[in-house]
């Protein structure tokens, strides 16, 4: 059998071709004959211009259909779809290209000539550009080609797509992804979440990252459903949009922001038979507002873009708030020491997993790849984390995240949860920074609801009783917001830089 991501995905998509794959916020149709056909047009495009098998096709685009087909494109002919985040800039970019060394280079047609030269210097053979409006030069090459292409045979471990990790620490590193990778991953997902063929997406996320297109964007293929495509967040649009969808996934800011929102009621939610939320972690607040305004659970899942997903809450049985349930039927989880001891029930340490979900190493790293993976196959994804009596696991952070303070480790979230549960915060995030007698000295940073009136050490106070002594925060500063990436993830490093001098002055 054909271990093409695509030849798995289209084994699945409707009988009758005409049905809408895609429906955009001004209304176009796509059916799955028109992805069929212009992801064949792309595909021919790219073999013409010298697209081989295991080729990088680099690609820095706004989100479009078209970018979903031409996705698709790579994985029938068998190149390597890089997806770069649209807020890389031009420096960023160099190293990306110079790194994967890509056969063909996708921009905007907007960027263009910044681009051109980059690629020239980087060896590229070919740049085109693809716009939103049905735009640029890779959809005027292509779209009077011949889209009978068929798909290409690839081997399970063949990589299909290699997506930069966003390299908070040190460089960013090309997780190479291969089609069983995604396609077990999507299968899995797809029967745990209950996917039927009339299941209608909601898809607000970006597509360069792996939650919005392979877990989002993968499911509904599986299924020959349909999604709404919304090219960002937009309050508005989803709210006029969610009474015609059944399942949403986002990251944890989509629902805070439609929890500020007085127009999204339950009624909104009426034909919504699932919320999904990953990326970042859920706050228990708002699981619990969310639930009082819409009778709905919010179902938590945790994953990474090396490893695609590795646990979920249930779609029937209780959903944890706080927690990101229970391993995948097909992934292995375990909590380990630094030397790799496994430990038992709700001790704290780093999270291990196996299955296959699991990237095959970063792109052309080997030694980097050896020093993340155990003897016994087990990938260390870096987050901390334990698992309860129950068996839901919960995520407790990063581990370069981890304080060390005064020799005692100190969890940030376990800080964060107790100053998120005083009267009047929005949030918090807990940082460590370089201090003169304890090596490192915690600092909280706040944001509070609109008239609440806090004080440093207000807070300092509220958590005294809860919290041993060296967890309590040295500093408190209060932001309107918490700095966060595209991903909805707190930039603790951010954090870190803006105040490093904070004990140290
Ligand atoms: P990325 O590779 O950009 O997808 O980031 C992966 C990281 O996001 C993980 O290693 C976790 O630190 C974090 N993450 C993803 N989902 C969750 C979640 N549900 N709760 C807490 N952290 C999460």
């Amino acid at each position: 059998m054909n271990q093409n991501l695509y030849s798995r995905l289209s084994s699945h998509f409707p009988k009758d071709l005409s049905r809408t794959f895609i429906e955009t916020a001004d209304a176009t149709l796509y059916s799955y004959s028109d992805l069929v056909a212009i992801s064949g047009r792309i595909a021919r495009l790219m073999s013409d211009l010298g697209v081989e098998k295991g080729d990088r096709v680099a690609v820095q685009v706004e989100k479009s259909p078209e970018a979903i087909f031409l996705y698709l494109a790579c994985v029938r002919i068998g190149a390597i779809y890089l997806p770069l985040n649209t807020a890389y800039k031009e420096s960023e970019v160099s190293y990306f290209l110079g790194d994967a060394e890509p056969k063909l280079v996708v921009c905007r047609p907007a960027s263009e000539t910044a681009i051109t030269p980059i690629a020239k210097s980087a060896g590229v053979g070919q740049v085109l550009t693809l716009g939103q409006q049905v735009d640029g030069t890779l959809i005027e090459h292509s779209k009077d080609l011949d889209p009978e292409v068929g798909c290409i045979d690839s081997q399970a471990d063949d990589v299909a797509a290699i997506l930069y990790t966003s390299g908070t620490t040190g460089r960013s590193k090309g997780a190479m992804l291969s089609h069983r990778n995604l396609a077990s991953n999507t299968e899995t997902l797809h029967k745990l979440w209950g996917f039927q063929p009339n299941d209608v997406l909601l898809h607000a996320l970006p597509i360069f990252h792996t939650h919005g297109l392979f877990v989002a964007t993968n499911c509904v293929l599986l299924n020959g459903g349909k999604i709404l495509f919304l090219n960002k967040f937009d309050a508005d649009k989803m709210i006029e949009l969610m009474p015609r969808a059944t399942v949403m996934m986002g990251v944890p800011t989509f629902y805070t922001r439609l929890l500020t929102d007085v127009r999204f009621t339950a009624e909104v939610c009426s034909k919504m038979r699932l919320f999904i939320s990953g990326s970042a972690p859920l706050l228990e607040e708002t699981f619990g507002e969310f639930q009082a305004r819409t009778g709905h659970t919010i179902l938590e899942r945790y994953g990474m873009t090396e490893t695609n997903m590795n646990t979920s809450n249930p779609l029937d049985g209780e959903r944890r708030a706080g927690t990101v349930g229970f391993p995948l039927p097909d992934v292995e989880v375990r909590v380990a020491d630094d030397e790799g001891h496994i430990l038992g029930a709700n001790e704290t340490g780093v999270l291990e997993v196996k299955g296959p979900n699991v990237f095959r190493g970063y792109w052309r790293m080997p030694e980097k790849t050896a020093s993340e993976f155990r003897q016994d196959g087990f990938f260390i994804t870096g987050d901390v984390a334990k698992i309860d009596e129950r068996g839901y696991v919960h995520i407790v952070g990063r581990a370069k995240d981890l304080i060390i303070s005064g020799g005692f480790n100190v969890y940030p979230k376990e800080i964060e949860l107790c100053v998120d549960a005083i009267e009047g915060v929005g949030e918090s995030a807990v940082i460590g920074l370089p201090h003169p007698d304890f090596g490192e000295a915690v600092m909280a940073v706040v944001t509070c609801k609109n008239s609440a009136a806090l004080n440093a050490q207000g807070i300092i106070d509220a958590v005294k009783n809860d919290l041993a002594n060296f967890k309590v925060p040295k500093r408190v500063v209060f932001l309107d917001e918490l700095p966060r990436n595209s991903m909805g993830k707190v930039q603790k490093n951010v954090l870190r830089e803006t105040y490093k001098d904070s004990f140290n002055a």
